[in-house]
């Protein structure tokens, strides 16, 4: 076997991570060796949502027919659901005033399912656990990039893709260098999530615990009310019922939050105390929930870059964002498709360029979604300028949705491709 032509180091092992990995393992001349700072692979279980142009990108993966059997219905091109947008927070029924379709709809998975699909598709011998990095140098000598791990590990790649999540150590060192460089320390900012204002409840029930003819057995649901919203789509196959609540305080964006934010379990009366005087179909479901668990939500602000030299940052390291629009995971799947598109094509010696194609295509569209999907929430919550005039806030909040369509993954890709053969043609 020839010796490979660059090395490709990915920290992380989340979506993004394990994406850029199966995408990149089909291009046998790039050696990948991923990088995990736990134990094994792993999402914390819950529902996760894709949107037509993810799942363009996972068939042009080869991985179509898989993430069918586990998706809660093989998903079609026809006009589907996205969400069911009613009014809510009243003790009376409540009523309709959205109901946005789109092709595919909205493609639904148990998060776990969702992750084991591109585990199962890495190659045997390159995922590494238990490394945890804890710092990179570039080395102008040797052109290589050194990682150090906190286990005392140490070793050298390429390109080093960053795929380590919302509290990215790689962004960390990434911003902290070039703020020095710069001397700009607004650069700074970037590095720490910010909390978005929201407080999120989690939870999931067997759909034997509701009534059949409840709505979000068949559809997925947004149900809103002021400052506050909960959503809710089935998965496995119809047999559980994902529920995600949020409330908010939309003057705290921006703030730290100070308690644990990932996760924390909480007790159920606390869950139904927030949402107490709901419509009874809200309160059948949040009553169903015995464990739910409480999330602070965070964003990252808007990076003005994602690449430095031969490091790449991906994922929620790079566009952490609410998830009112169901589109971080989709997003972490855009970075991998396009990166890997643009590696495929690369010698050793063209790596930053590619990375500057990957960052020209990437951050405008990835940024536009991750401010979109706070705006969503604003929307959702009776908090933009529409305020509750639903003549205009359902086409309002329709319209937030227009980059599922617009410009598709694969003229991404293709404009990608065309801005890096052009800096290769000058370099
Ligand atoms: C409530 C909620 C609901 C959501 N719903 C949806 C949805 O329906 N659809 C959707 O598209 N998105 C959704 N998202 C967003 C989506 O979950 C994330 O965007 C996505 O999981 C990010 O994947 P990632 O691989 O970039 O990061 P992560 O999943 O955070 O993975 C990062 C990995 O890096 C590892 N790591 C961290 N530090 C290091 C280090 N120093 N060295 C080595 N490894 C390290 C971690 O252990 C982890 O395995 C939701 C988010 C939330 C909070």
């Amino acid at each position: 076997m020839s010796a490979p032509k660059f090395r490709v180091a990915i920290c992380g092992g989340g979506i993004s991570g394990l994406c850029l990995a199966v995408a990149l393992s089909r291009c046998p001349s790039i050696q990948v060796d991923v990088y995990e700072a736990t134990d094994r692979f792993k999402e914390i279980g819950a529902g996760v949502m894709i949107w037509a142009r993810t799942w363009r990108i996972l068939e042009k993966l080869g991985l179509g027919p898989t993430f069918s059997k586990i998706a809660h219905a093989p998903p079609s091109g026809s006009i589907e659901p996205g969400f069911d947008f009613r009014r809510s927070d009243q003790p009376e029924e409540g009523f309709r005033y959205r109901l946005v379709q789109m092709p595919f709809g909205c493609i639904r998975f148990y998060r776990v399912d969702f992750l084991d699909v591109f585990v199962d598709a890495l190659p045997p011998g390159i995922a590494h656990f238990g490394m945890r990095l804890v710092s990179y140098s570039q080395k102008a000598d040797t052109n290589e990039i050194s990682l150090e791990f906190s286990n005392g590990h140490a070793t050298t790649c390429d390109l080093l893709a960053g795929c380590d999540g919302i509290k990215s150590t790689i962004r960390a060192q990434m911003f902290t260098e070039a703020a020095e460089r710069l001397r700009d320390d607004t650069l700074l900012k970037f590095i720490d999530p910010a909390w978005t204002g929201t407080i999120a409840y989690r939870g999931l029930i067997p759909v034997e615990r509701l009534p059949m003819n409840h709505r979000s057995i068949a559809s997925p649901m947004m149900y809103c009310g002021k400052s506050k919203h909960v959503v809710s789509y089935s998965i496995s196959r119809g047999n559980i019922v994902n529920v995600v609540t949020f409330a908010s305080k939309p003057e705290s964006e921006g703030s730290s939050y100070s308690e644990d934010t990932q996760g924390v379990n909480c007790p159920q009366q606390e869950l139904l105390d927030c949402y107490a005087g709901w419509e009874p179909e809200v309160e059948q479901l949040l009553s169903q929930i015995d464990n739910p668990t409480r999330w602070a939500i965070h964003h990252l602000r808007p990076l003005p870059f994602f690449v430095d030299g031969k490091i790449a940052l991906l994922g929620d390291a790079c566009h952490a964002m609410a998830p009112h629009e169901g589109a971080g995971a989709g997003q972490a799947i855009e970075d991998a498709f396009i990166l890997a598109a643009l590696l495929e094509q690369t010698t050793i010696e063209e790596i930053p360029l590619a990375l500057k194609a990957y960052q020209r295509v990437r951050l405008p569209f990835a940024n536009h979604v991750l401010e979109g999907s706070y705006q969503s929430g604003m929307l959702y919550e009776f908090n933009s300028d529409y305020g509750e005039d639903y003549e205009n806030l359902g086409p309002a909040i329709e319209k937030q949705w227009d980059w599922v369509e617009e410009p598709s993954p694969e003229e991404e890709r293709l404009r990608a491709l065309e801005y890096f053969y052009d800096l290769a043609s000058r370099s």
